[in-house]
Parts: C-alpha cells; structure tokens; sequence
C-alpha cells in the first residue's frame, strides 16, 4: 500500500480517496472478518429481529379484526378473545426485542474489542517508518473515537436499520394486501421522499468523514503538546498551546455543525414527505370507506401498516446517515489495518548459529532515509566485529552512529551491502530471531509505568524473583532499589518514583544483563553523571560487556581506551579505525573530538598510559 499524509496529518491510501467519491458503504465489509467468528450469536440476532418484527407486523391484523369482529359484531366474548391475542401478541413482542437488543449489543461489543485488539497488535508490527508518517494521537483518535462510532453502530444503529428493513418490506407487501389502489399512491409518495434522501446522503457521509477528521487532529493536537508540558510551561507557551489546542476544538465543532445541519435538514425533508403522504392516503380512505369499497376495519388496518411503513423509512433515512458515518470510521480503521510493515520475515528464514557468538560483520552497507534522499546517512561501510569483542564508535553528531544500530536491528533495511551477525545475513532471519541476539542499553532508559521489578523483568518476561534480584546487584542497582519504599514492587514511571539519571542507567543494565543477549548496542549516556553515580555506571556496564560482543557509540574516555577497535565515523563513512593510542597518533578527527570531547579527562595527556584507566578516571570531571 502506498501511503501518504492527508492534510490532517493522517494516513490515507490512494484507494481511500477514490472510496470518498462513492456514496455507498462498502468499507462496512471490512466488518465481515470480524463478524465471521460470531455466526451464531450473528444468527441469534436476526432470528430475534426477524420474530419482532413479525409480531410488529401482526398487530394491524388484530385490530383490524376487532373492528370489524369485536366492535362491529357486538360480541363480547370475541372482544375479550381479540384483547388476550393482542395481549400474547405483545409479550411475544417484548421477549423478542430484548433478545435482539441483547444479541446486537453483544456483537457490537465483541466486534469492537476485537478490532481495537488488532489495530492495536497490527500496530506493534508496523516498521519505525509509519510512525514517522503518522502522529500517535492520529493513530490513538481511530483506536478509540473511530472504534466508538462502529460500536454505536453496531450495536444500535444497525438493529435499527435491520428491524426497520424487514417492517417496511413486510409493511408494504400487507400494503398491497389490504388495498392495491391505497399502496399504489402512498409508494409514489415515498418515491418522492428518497430524492432528498440521495441528494444529501452522500454530502451527510462526507461531512461525517470531516468531523471524525478534526476530531482526529484534536486528539494528535493534545496529546503533542501534553507530551511536551514542561518545554511548553518552561517557555510560558500555555497561551500559545492553549489557543492552538482551542482552534482545533472549534475546527472540529465547526465540522460537526456542518454535518448536524444537513442531517437535520434531510430528517425535516424526509418526515414532511412521509407524514404528508399518510394525511393524504388517510383522506383517500377515508373517501372509500364512505363509498363503500372497503370496511372501517380495513381503513384501519391499512392505516396502522402505513404508520408502521413509514415510520420504518423515516427510521431508516434517520440511521442511514449514522450507518454512512460507521462507514467513514471503518474506511480509517481499514487503512491502518492495511498499513504493511516496511520490514518483514522472510518468507524462508533462516536459523540463526547455535550457539550465537555476536560476530557483527558490514560489507559496502550503504543507507538514506526515505525522508532525506540524497543525503545517504550510512556510505559504504564495511567492518567485523569479532565475536567477544567490543568495538566503539566514536563521530561527530549525525556521522550516522544511531542509523547503524537501527540497521542491526532491521528497523530500516540498508540500501545496499549486507550485515552479517555470526556470518548469517540479518535479512535472512525472522525478526524476532535477530532481535532476541542483540539488546540495547539505549541513551535514555525508558521506563514503563510498572513495578522496578516488572521493569528489570522486561528483559526477560519469565525470569524468577532471584533471576531480577541477581542481576539487580550485577548492574549495581540492588542497594537503592531494595532502598525505594516498597522495594522492588514500588512502583515507577508515570507517577511512580523518580529515578535519578545514573539509577535509570544501571537498572537499563540490569534490563539487559537479564536478557543476556550475544550482542549489545549500547549507546552510552552524554549527561554527565557525578563521580560516584559514574563510577558505578561504570562498574556495572563492564560487567555487562564481559564475555559479549558489544558495540558502543562511546561518549567516555574509559570506554574507548578499553574497547579493542574504534572505528571513527564521520558523516556516513568510516574515515579511521584502530586503537585509542594508534588514532591520536595519526592526529586525524579523532584526536580533535578527543580533545573536545574528552578533554575535561584530560585525554591526549593521559594516552600514553597503557592499561585500563585507574579507576579516579571518572572523578576528575568536573
Ligand atoms: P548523534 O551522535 O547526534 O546521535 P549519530 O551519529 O547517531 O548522531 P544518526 O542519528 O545516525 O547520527 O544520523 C545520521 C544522519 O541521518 C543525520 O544527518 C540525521 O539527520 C539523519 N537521520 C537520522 N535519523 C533520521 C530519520 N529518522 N529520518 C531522516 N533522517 C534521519
């Protein structure tokens, strides 16, 4: 699928736009899929609807025999009769009506939870590339708004539209039985009524989709800005925010005037119509019955089958524009279903070595994202990272350090040249294979809102209490975390306790330890952390590398020295490699950002000194 941005910001296909011409409701059959494991819920529903509105439909009968039986007969026993057949009738109304209520609700219910479900685990599968394309507010509006709209459809509007499709074709056919000549005027007024109907349905849809759009950017507007409070509140831009957050509201109430407008006007048009053509078939019977052509009981019975018509129509004209409105939301769900990862398995994958040693090897690996063409990120790059080994990457910043992570780990694919981990091409193993080899200790350790010990665990779903705790205090972060209020169960993130920079840190270690992957990305951390909290770090990342291949975007004078290659990026390419002490000879870049870089460690002065730095190394900056 060929996706693009709308001018809302969302993604649309190229399809979708060509479906918003068309007035119809095909997008509903995207429905099907998620009804199909319903069927006899599915058929519960009907049967119940059908069985209602059948005894709906029985009523006139009854009536009409009471008239022209009970009252016009003058035996009392027969109007009792009449009244317990009504009396049955009516329960049998009532029994069926909940039945359908209740199966319809269901589905609506189930249908809808199952497709947040896959939205959302379709979502999970999609590359990094559609989330650059689509804001997540975007994406949340359709989880949740869109999903809203079908259920209320589903669940209502559409038992509606069914109830009220079987009363007027089972209305019209008594029509015709009761008197041909009545139902020939009345269906030509009905004709009349569906013109306005079809003029302003499709605009109805259209302005349906509109609304649901800035509804959409509402969502994408505030969780923006929400995310970002105190860089809005720390540059005083709450009225800034607040008057762009208060124009998307309006947009989106403007939107939903528009669309209450026509609808309002299209129910007046159509009840007019409708009404209209009941005075004047009532006035035509009416002329009958005093002729002589039919009975009081038929005028009566026919009259009772064109309130019960009409009102179906008028039902079905009012749910019509609702059912068009579920079709916009299910058009938008669509298009995220049918988002394809730009990343995916190989149709025939390959298992990766037994037991896997993390050897990395890039042959001619050249990339540009999508969004920067002609600004290639990643040139040519080839090198090996010998199994155990660690090899850092040191470069200005956007020399393309991140992009060769993101390539390892296949978020995007290279544009050419292979990546090789243990002489297995990446393209050729299933993802989640490849990602299982490698784990990363990310710059900024995310932390989720769950209990320390549930994130430590999210290295390793399975891992036992003793497992968490072990590497806990490998990564140095047993002592505050048995520290926090309730241990390792207190709870952090969103309104959990605060983590200082340096315990983030060692609990991402302790993450990773956990997982014990063959190859680690570990970005180191810029923000300087005080000596101690440093030294710590330190301490624990090194337990971490031992025994692991490990490639690190360096930021620290000890990390280089000790790594056993560097390799020197600068834009895209690999301009130098070789030790610490080799590079500051040849005095290229990586002497100059070892001096800008690492100069508060006095770097240049302190090269010379073979061996791993003393470890006050640290403590020295400032
Ligand atoms: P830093 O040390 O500042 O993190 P880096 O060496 O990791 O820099 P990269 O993030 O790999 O650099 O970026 C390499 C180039 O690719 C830069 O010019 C950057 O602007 C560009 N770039 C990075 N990510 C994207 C992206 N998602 N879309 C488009 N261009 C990108």
């Amino acid at each position: 699928m060929s996706a693009r941005r709308t001018a809302s910001g969302g993604v649309t296909t190229d399809a979708g736009s060509e479906r918003e011409r068309s007035r119809d409701v095909r997008p509903l059959a995207g429905l099907v899929p998620f009804l199909a494991p319903y069927r006899s819920q599915l058929f519960a529903a009907l049967a119940a609807l059908v069985l209602a509105a059948a005894a709906t439909l029985s009523l006139p009968l009854a009536v009409r025999q009471m008239i022209d039986f009970g009252f016009g007969g003058n035996d009392p026993a027969s109007v009792d009769r009449y009244f317990f057949v009504l009396f049955g009738i009516a329960a049998a109304l009532a029994v069926f009506t909940a039945l359908r209520y209740y199966y319809v609700s269901w589905l609506g219910e189930r249908v809808v939870a199952d497709i947040r479900d896959a939205v959302f685990s379709h979502m999970l599968r999609l590359s990094p590339s559609f989330f650059e394309m689509t804001r997540t507010g975007e994406v949340l509006s359709r989880l949740t708004t869109d999903t809203t709209v079908l259920q209320s459809v589903i669940g209502s509007g559409a038992s509606i539209a069914l109830r009220n499709l079987f009363l007027l074709a089972g209305g019209l056919v008594m029509l015709v039985l009761t008197s041909p000549g009545l139902t020939g005027l009345i269906i030509g007024l009905i004709v009349l009524a569906l013109l306005p109907l079809i003029l302003f349905g499709r605009r109805v849809r259209s302005l349906s989709r509109a609304s649901q759009d800035r509804i959409a950017d509402t969502s994408a507007v505030a969780g923006e800005i929400l995310g970002a409070m105190p860089t809005v509140q720390a540059y005083t831009r709450e009225d800034w925010e607040r008057a762009r957050f208060h124009e998307a509201v309006e947009d989106s109430f403007v939107a939903a005037r528009s669309r209450i407008r026509a609808r309002s006007l299209l129910t007046a048009v159509v009840i007019l119509f409708v009404f209209g053509s009941i005075v004047m078939v009532l006035w035509m019977g009416a002329k009958s019955v005093m002729d002589g052509d039919m009975t009081s009981g038929q005028l009566g019975q026919f009259v009772l089958y064109a309130v019960l018509t009409s009102g179906a129509f008028a039902a079905l004209a009012e749910v019509w524009g609702e059912v068009q409105r579920a079709a916009g939301a299910m058009e938008r769900i669509s298009e995220l279903l049918a988002a394809q990862p730009e990343i995916s398995d190989p149709e025939k994958p390959v298992a990766p070595k037994v037991p896997p040693g993390g050897a990395v090897a890039l042959e001619n690996v050249a990339f540009t994202y999508p969004s920067r063409p002609g600004r290639p990120a990643l040139d040519q790059v080839s090198f090996d990272v010998p199994a155990g080994s660690t090899v850092a990457l040191v470069g200005p910043s956007g020399a393309g350090k991140s992009t060769l992570f993101q390539l390892l780990l296949r978020f995007w694919a290279p544009d050419s040249g292979t990546i090789r981990i243990d002489g297995v091409d990446i393209a050729t193993l299933r993802l989640s294979d490849l990602r299982e080899l490698i784990g990363i200790v990310p710059q900024e350790t995310v932390i989720f809102s769950a209990s320390a010990a549930d994130n430590i665990r999210y290295g390793r779903p399975g891992a036992s209490a003793g497992e968490i705790e072990a590497a806990a205090r490998a990564a140095g972060a047993h002592e505050f975390l048995s520290n926090l209020p309730e241990g390792y169960e207190s709870h952090l993130g969103e309104r959990g306790v605060r983590l200082s920079g340096g315990q983030r840190q060692r609990l991402s270690i302790a993450r990773a330890l956990l997982s014990n992957p063959p190859l680690l990305l570990l970005d180191e951390a810029t923000s300087s952390l005080d000596a101690e909290s440093e030294r710590q770090v330190q301490a624990a990342l090194e337990r971490l590398m031992a025994d692991r291949t490990t490639l690190v975007i360096a930021h620290r004078l000890a990390t280089v020295r000790k790594a056993d290659r560097i390799l020197v990026l600068d834009e895209g390419r690999i301009v130098a490699s070789g030790t610490h002490d080799e590079l500051l000879a040849a005095e290229g870049l990586y002497a100059r950002l070892a001096s800008l870089q690492f100069d508060s460690l006095d770097a240049p002065a302190r090269s010379t000194t073979a061996g791993p730095p003393p470890p006050d190394l640290a403590e020295s900056a400032p």
